[in-house]
């Protein structure tokens, strides 16, 4: 396969330090994992975003979180375009086989993907429409369409969150997932992470609206 290179230096060097430190230190688990198998605490759904890192922001070591990572960190409707199974998989994967506990989204500031969808359903992204990543913001639309007014940074930062809440309707929409809730087995959680303040908030569905952690 003439398209596969070495791996740059730099990664490289990290990889060796990894395996002479990290690896060593955490040696007894990973063995554990390996024989016994996972049994996450939880799934997480987060941004491919690289400045979201859910793992460092709950100190989660290997084998705490099953993690899946999409554009915008969305969960599309189940009856959406039927070619959408990636997402769809790694819930059933996780709901159904591994019957983890908790499944928690987590949104995030300055989200390209949400960005994306707002300019997309504001007009002003001509040909998204026609990339990958312009047919897979456009399921976001229904969070777009409850944004109060007001400046368009407060409704961009609006509409993360409000996508987080739209996720959460779309996961009820499959039926594994509907079923565990009913059942009590299942904890659904909606989170945004504030990048640049390294905050936390969660949505009290009491309250009607998401409060810092
Ligand atoms: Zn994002």
């Amino acid at each position: 396969m003439q398209y596969a290179h070495p791996l740059p230096d730099t990664l490289l060097e990290r990889y060796k330090s990894w395996r002479d430190n990290g690896f060593s230190e955490n040696e007894p688990l990973l063995r554990t994992l390996a024989d016994d198998g996972q049994s996450p605490q939880a799934m997480v759904i987060s941004c491919c975003d690289s400045r979201v890192h859910v793992t460092s922001l709950f100190e989660a070591a290997q084998g705490t979180f099953f993690v899946h990572r999409n554009i915008a960190n969305f969960v599309p409707p189940n009856t959406a375009d039927g070619d959408q199974t990636g997402t769809a998989a790694a819930l059933e994967y996780a709901i159904t086989v591994l019957k983890v506990p908790h499944l928690i989204i987590v949104g995030h500031s300055a989200c390209g993907g949400v960005r994306g969808c707002y300019d997309l359903c504001s007009g002003n992204a001509p040909g998204l429409e026609d990339s990958f990543v312009g047919k897979w913001v456009k399921h976001l639309r229904p969070a777009f369409d409850r944004l109060p007014e007001g400046g368009e940074t407060d409704r961009v930062t609006a509409m993360e969150k409000e996508a987080v809440l739209l996720s959460l309707e779309n996961l009820m929409g499959y039926g594994f997932v509907a079923a565990a809730v009913n059942a009590g087995t299942l904890q659904l959680h909606a989170l945004w992470n504030d990048i640049g303040a390294g905050t936390v908030e969660a949505f009290d569905a009491e309250r009607g609206a998401f409060a810092a952690l």
